[in-house]
């Protein structure tokens, strides 16, 4: 029984982590990098077509966004999931997926200019299409039986709609063990969603540490705060442009504005202000949210809807989905709040709605997010003077807001409680999804309060789940940021994908064995004149 840490060790995305367990191989979570990456990050151990199992944490991309490549790769077994995480999974890859190819369009259209060489994307919508198929959605607290030696339970994990932590009972002979993943830990007391879940059984937990450094203060009343924007803004005349995440953040201003309109928290704005949402992914989020009430809403979201409210719904709220929708909302001169995505300013929609407004004095946009440095949504923040947007240099004359401690992460407080529930001896609690500089520190902070030993792996590194022992240790190479460009990541990607398919033939070909002769000798044939063919 073993460990083999992949992904979102030392750093905060990418999260994966392969368990084998008797004669079963699984992954939780299979996460994409985003942002910088700090540490070249392992292979997986064995090709994508011998893993049997995928357990999915929730559908932020870190976790989930490279499930297509998996399948691309040759993966056919099965991936569980909350059912929300399902619901939400099947937007979000699809979107992942139409960024990757346009993306590699652009790319393209580039390198021909260039007189450079075709790439591919890194996976296609076929390949979303395809995975999505190979999920199982499962409910918080039921037991899964996902094979003779492998049980696993979701908990609620506080931190986005469906997101959880995944309890696994691991049989391997006569010996059992627990092992707990955190998942990404939530703030409690968010509008909507439940808070996170406490779990007090495991003999190893690993568990996120984002915040593993930082408190987030006193609870800030979101909806007063924004309240006062929005009355600053609109009665002068501007427009308030949020730019937010589609899932999550965008539904939470949701709930705030609704808020304002309902309890009349404006002084010099009607409760009938417009309030547009552009973004097709966001409309698609929002009805997910509308659809998993019973199971994903705390009591006072859903309270509000055996009422028949809709927490984020109001009279006055208008849906851009197509692109015509979304060039309209500049054709309106009334004072309004748009939102729009990306949440960092980075793509989409939001950079003309930032083009539209950023010169005008009245307007507001206003950050509700954590700002990565490099990204524009950062810069704005920091005070640029003027920004770039398609091509155009644009000043910036509006007002730059930013509403401070609106976060999906438990802080360090929060954090150390949920480990210091765990009542049985931990054996070992690895610490990972934090930065580089936390990580070492946080799971000092852990031993301290809790006892239990604790350790942060860094990709590669193997645990031997029965002894406790580290059995192997990881390259630990930092990223080389002059040497692999985009281009050629993605070319030695598409040479992957025929390994993966030769060794995906390999494991059906062993598998064969005992068959009758006449079956063997048919499908040697086939295999035979398939590689004829692909010779000429
Ligand atoms: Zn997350
Ligand atoms: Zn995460």
């Amino acid at each position: 029984m073993r460990i083999t840490f992949l992904g979102a060790d030392h750093e905060v995305t990418g999260s994966c982590h392969y368990v084998e367990a008797g004669d079963k191989r699984f992954l939780v979570d299979c996460g994409m990098h985003q942002g910088p990456d700090i540490y070249e990050t392992e292979e997986i151990p064995v090709a994508a077509s011998g893993i049997d199992y995928v357990f999915i944490t929730h559908a932020h991309i870190d976790h989930s966004g490279l499930l297509p490549l998996l399948y691309a790769h040759g993966f056919r077994g099965q991936i569980f999931a909350t059912v929300a995480t399902c619901d939400l999974c099947n937007i979000m890859l699809k979107d992942s997926a139409h960024i990757q190819q346009s993306e590699a369009e652009w790319r393209n259209r580039k390198a021909k200019r260039a007189g450079g060489g075709e790439i591919a994307p890194l996976y296609t919508m076929e390949d979303a299409q395809g995975v999505l198929e190979l999920f199982v959605p499962c409910h918080y607290h039921q037991k899964v039986v996902v094979a003779e030696n492998i049980e696993i339970e979701f908990y609620d994990a506080g931190h986005l709609l469906g997101s959880s932590s995944i309890k696994a009972t691991l049989r391997e002979g006569n010996e059992k063990r627990v092992v707990v993943f955190s998942g990404d830990i939530g703030k409690p007391n968010r509008p909507l969603i439940k808070d996170p879940e406490y779990i007090t059984e495991a003999d190893y937990v690993l568990m996120e540490s984002t915040y593993g450094d930082k408190e987030h203060g006193d609870p800030k009343d979101f909806a007063k705060m924004l309240a006062q924007v929005i009355d600053e803004t609109l009665s002068i005349g501007g427009n308030l442009v949020i730019p937010a995440f589609s899932v999550g953040r965008t539904q939470e201003i949701l709930y705030f504005i609704r808020r304002i309109k309902e309890e009349k928290l404006l002084t010099y704005v009607k409760p009938d202000f417009p309030v547009y949402m552009d973004s097709p992914l966001a409309v698609e989020a929002t009805q997910i949210f509308s659809e998993n009430v019973s199971e994903c809403f705390d009591e006072e979201a859903e309270a509000l809807v055996s009422n028949g409210i809709n927490p984020i719904g109001f009279p006055g709220l208008r849906v851009a989905v197509t692109s015509d929708e979304s060039k309209m909302i500049n054709f309106d001169n009334h004072p309004k709040v748009i939102i729009s995505a990306s949440g960092m300013c980075e793509a989409g929609r939001i950079r003309h709605h930032l083009k539209h407004n950023l010169w005008q004095a009245k307007s507001t946009i206003l950050f509700v997010g954590f700002q990565v440095p490099g990204t524009l949504g950062n810069s704005l923040l920091n005070g640029a003077k003027e920004v770039h947007l398609f091509g155009e240099t644009v000043n910036v004359a509006a007002r730059i807001e930013n509403l401070p401690g609106i976060s999906g992460h438990a802080d360090r407080t929060e954090l150390l409680k949920w480990i210091g529930e765990f009542k049985s001896p931990v054996k070992k609690v690895f610490i990972v999804h934090g930065d580089d500089a936390i990580v070492d520190k946080f799971a000092g902070a852990v031993q301290e309060r809790t006892g239990f030993d604790a350790t942060a792996p860094y990709s590669g590194d193997c645990f031997d789940l029965l002894t406790g022992e580290k059995i192997k240790e990881g390259s630990r190479i930092k990223v080389d940021k002059t040497k692999k460009t985009a281009a050629s990541k993605a070319a030695s990607n598409v040479f992957a994908r025929l390994v993966a398919a030769g060794e995906r033939l390999m494991r059906f070909i062993t598998g064969c064995e005992g068959m009758a002769n006449k079956d063997l000798a048919k499908m040697a044939d086939q295999i035979n004149s398939l590689v004829d063919k692909l010779e000429k």
